[in-house]
């Protein structure tokens, strides 16, 4: 139907809004009269004479509006397109009295008789009293016809049963031969002909920066996958009155106004399993690193409701990081969810990587998030772990700073999801996030796209509800349930140490605690730089292990003591003795939790140099000489008495006899190298 039929047939029917009735019947009956009809259709009959007729004819007594339009047409050359025009004046009245709009597609122009039956078999299918038929014309559906009501489309076109059957045949096992191939035929032939096969589909009406409109999928839910007819994917969030907005999680090539979207039903979901382990992958579960093809079973959804409060149990099992300083000051649990925040380039992802590393052997399966992240970064650190074997238990779900912000919002449900299905296996994992600001940043960008109102820093109002529950997925089921665990680590990218911004106040409210850490202490040479004063974890310390926990005890106040006197004292000359112990003895604290990159501690090693540190028995060591004499102390231990390390590892304490085994092969080096302190 072309748009000057629609336009006329709508003017008329607010011009009669008075008596539509009256019009269509007048309107039939001008039809009816042959010979009037004939004549104003006529090439011989002047225009003049045409107006003249108009203004007698009988039937249209009474009815000056549909003279006028008669008159127009007349004029404009059109007349002949009246029926036409009164056919769609009907449509429009029925649909106002309550009749469905159907939209019927064919692929040759119907006969009245099949419109008839066409609009019989809509009303018995969907049950209705009346629908309001418009008939288009397609003449690449081949044959056949698809019929869109209330939301669904039936496809009975021939075009359509030839896509349904390749894709019945695609899906065909291979090896099947000819007789697969035959039923598989006959499969898709009975069921379309059963009237099984509709789909509820709509039509982009506006596509642009990864988000289209679409309207016609009145069922849609929140969060359900949609197909467009271009191959691309995408995620349903936002649902308006009259469309809704769909985030593509492909590319927008192709994807125009008319663009066919299909519903699936199903939540968005990524591929999950054992396969995915040692690979780099997109946030819909696809291979990027270029390794072939992953082969998994079963899908998760990408969005999913959190643990409940029963399937829970408290954090009470170490997660060691391998970094003396977290693990001796902000010790980390199984299940808990532990905020690493700080500038840029203070080392945050690097702290991520070296606990990722230290899982080695452990049985924990890590899964690293990379979110805007550049595509640099995330093929370094893949060759980190790689490097150090790392892989071999790890994923890398990757949403580069150059993909769209759709797919960097999806990334961390994606990445959650492939860890909760190791969970729900019993398995324990360590999911990193890394970072949550670039996440929050691409939410934003989406929902102001998706034309929700901002709120603080242009942030849409559940924003916090976006990380919480993001985070909430993490946990320790109870043994009734698996016993896996979900420990997270996101992390979060301050502005000059500004922990008060938006993102950083809600991410530290739903955390565990965090580690902090800060550009000056970066750059002072003490790395990892964690502030020792602003880090904390909250439940850690029920999950440490207790030999490092017994020699760590004084650690934090000694550092407190330190740093206070160190202020207070920084333009003092002449200080007592108690002091300057004071101010030695947190210096080498401090200079023994220096840790090199990629160099995670055993628990031995860790609980050895605590209680050297922390019972001052290096406090005589010459401070530029502690970090290597103690290095190559816990060395020699390690060597010599390799019984002792093996018993604080396995056992997780320090023993009598292996703290008196320290003392004396601690005495013993001293006397050894003193010597040389004095040079
Ligand atoms: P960005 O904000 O860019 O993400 P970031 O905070 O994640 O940075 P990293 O990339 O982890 O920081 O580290 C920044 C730099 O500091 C890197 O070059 C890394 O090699 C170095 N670095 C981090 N930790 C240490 C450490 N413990 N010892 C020595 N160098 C370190
Ligand atoms: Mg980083």
């Amino acid at each position: 139907m072309s748009e000057t039929i629609e336009r006329y047939a709508a003017t008329l029917y607010g011009l009669a809004a008075e008596d539509r009735a009256g019009l269509i019947r007048t309107a039939d009956a001008l039809l009816a009269d042959k010979a009037l009809w004939a004549s104003l259709r006529s090439g011989a009959v002047s225009p003049a004479e045409k107006a003249e007729l108009l203004r007698t004819a009988p039937e249209l007594a009474g009815s000056e509006v549909l003279r006028g339009v008669l008159g127009l047409l007349a004029q404009e050359g059109q007349l002949a397109d009246f029926p036409a025009v009164l056919e769609e004046v009907r449509r429009l009245d029925l649909i106002a009295r309550g009749g469905a709009p159907c939209t019927v597609t064919c692929a040759r122009e119907p006969d009245e008789a099949m419109k008839e039956d066409l609009r019989k078999a809509v009303c018995r299918l969907r049950g209705l009293d009346q629908a309001a038929m418009s008939f288009r014309v397609d003449p690449e559906l081949l044959g056949g016809f698809v019929v869109e009501v209330q939301g669904v489309t039936y496809d009975y076109s021939v075009k359509g049963r030839l896509d349904r059957l390749a894709r019945g045949l695609e899906d065909a096992p291979e090896g099947d031969g000819l007789e697969g191939l035959i039923q598989n035929m006959r499969d898709a032939i009975q069921g379309f002909q059963a009237g099984e096969d509709r789909s509820e589909t709509g039509r982009v009406q506006e596509v642009g920066d990864g988000i289209a409109t679409v309207s016609g999928l009145d069922r849609a839910v929140y969060g359900e996958l949609v197909e467009l007819d271009t191959g691309a994917k995408g995620m349903v969030m936002d649902l308006s009155r009259e469309s809704v907005g769909v985030v593509l999680l492909g590319s927008e090539n192709g994807v125009r106004e008319g663009t066919l979207v299909r519903r699936t039903g199903r939540p968005a979901d990524v591929p999950v399993g054992d396969g995915l382990i040692g690979r780099v992958v997109d946030v819909l579960g696809q291979p990027i690193d270029g390794l072939g093809p992953i082969h998994t079973t079963e899908t998760r959804p990408i969005e999913h409701e959190a643990s409940g409060v029963v399937t829970r149990e408290p954090v009470t099992v170490p997660l060691q990081t391998g970094i003396l300083a977290i693990d001796a000051m902000v010790p980390i649990g199984r299940g808990q969810r532990e905020l690493i925040i700080g500038d840029r380039q203070t080392g945050k992802t690097a702290i991520a990587v070296d606990a990722i590393l230290n899982q080695k052997g452990q049985d924990v399966i890590c899964i690293y998030v990379a979110i805007g992240q550049k595509a640099s970064t995330v093929a370094r650190i893949q060759d980190t772990l790689k490097r150090y074997g790392a892989m071999d238990y790890s994923i890398i779900v990757s949403a580069t700073a150059s993909d769209s912000a759709p797919l960097q919002y999806i990334a961390p449900y994606a990445g959650a999801a492939m860890g909760e299905y190791f969970m729900s296996k019993g398995k324990d994992v360590l999911i990193v996030y890394d970072d949550l600001s670039k996440h929050a940043v691409a939410y934003r960008t989406l929902s102001l796209l998706l034309k929700r109102s901002p709120g603080r820093e242009a942030y849409p109002g559940d924003v916090f509800y976006l990380h919480s529950r993001l985070l909430e997925r993490a946990c320790r089921l109870t043994e009734e349930h698996g016993g896996g665990s979900m420990t997270a680590l996101p992390i979060i990218e301050t502005q000059a140490g500004d922990v008060s911004a938006y993102i950083p106040t809600n991410v530290i409210s739903i955390t565990d605690g965090q580690i902090y850490l800060e550009t000056d202490l970066f750059f002072a040479g003490q790395r990892p730089a964690v502030n020792v004063g602003l880090s904390v974890s909250r439940v850690g310390g029920a999950a440490q292990t207790r030999a490092i926990k017994k020699t760590a005890g004084t650690l934090r106040i000694d550092l407190a003591r330190f740093r206070e006197l160190e202020v207070f004292t920084q333009f003092a000359s002449d200080l007592d003795a108690a002091t300057q112990q004071t101010l030695g003895h947190g210096r080498r604290l401090l200079e023994l939790l220096k840790q090199p990159l990629y160099r995670p501690m055993p628990v031995s090693r860790q609980a050895v140099i605590l209680y050297v540190a922390t019972s001052g028995l290096v406090d005589d060591v010459p401070l530029e000489k502690v970090r290597d004499f103690v290095l190559d102390f816990a060395k020699e231990m390690e060597d010599a008495h390799g019984d002792v390390m093996e018993e604080i590892q396995s056992t997780g304490n320090l023993s009598g006899p292996a703290v008196e085994t320290i003392r004396t092969v601690l005495e013993d080096a001293k006397k050894r190298v003193s010597a040389t302190w004095q040079a």
